[in-house]
């Protein structure tokens, strides 16, 4: 799955099973946005802040490095979820996470179609960032696997072994990328 606009999902969804309440004058109660390489932990969230001047603002963020690899239902199934807890929170107007209200739209939704099922926890596996880089200690060639380069990262055990616990130039590690040093 490539990163698709959302809007006309949630136009959808809110049409068929939120009989249009999340629309305020056409424009969604809720901005809706992909997520930036980071949300690695969760599929999706539902967040409302309200401002200095009582202004409520909502927004649901779905995670794009949890939900681009996974199928469509995914993606369908996380909006959905989130889209639930907007429901709670604008048209309810209740304090609820995953309560009564949350469980009883959540079934109904489950049981008018078979697409997707929302689920009340996101159970999707989270794609590690497998580790790119392989650093070596010139001294005791110990090597360590990074995500990214660490400049002036050394051999903890050679700076206590050889310089009393001290940071020094000799200990500094040589990063190499992973997969030609596999090779
Ligand atoms: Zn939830
Ligand atoms: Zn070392």
């Amino acid at each position: 799955m490539s990163l698709i606009p959302v809007l006309p999902l949630f136009l959808e969804l809110n049409r068929q099973y939120f009989q249009n309440s999340l629309l305020e004058n056409e424009v969604p109660r809720v901005s809706l946005r992909w997520s930036d390489g980071r949300m690695r932990t969760t599929a999706g969230i539902y967040r409302s802040k309200t401002n200095f001047f009582g202004v409520k603002a909502s927004e649901i963020i779905l995670s794009r490095p949890v939900l681009e690899h996974l199928p469509h239902k995914a993606l369908m199934s996380t909006l959905c979820h989130e889209m639930i807890h907007a429901w709670i929170d604008l048209v309810l107007k209740v304090e609820e996470a995953h309560g009564p209200n949350f469980h009883q739209r959540m079934a109904e939704i489950n049981s008018a179609q078979t697409d997707f099922q929302v689920t009340v926890h996101h159970s999707f596996p989270l794609t590690k960032k497998p580790p790119k880089w392989v650093a070596t200690c010139p001294s005791c060639k110990r090597t360590f696997s990074y995500r990214r380069i660490v400049s002036g990262a050394a051999c903890r055990s050679c700076c206590n072994n050889y310089f009393g616990g001290r940071w020094d130039q000799k200990c500094l590690l040589e990063f190499e990328p992973l997969s030609k040093s596999n090779k």
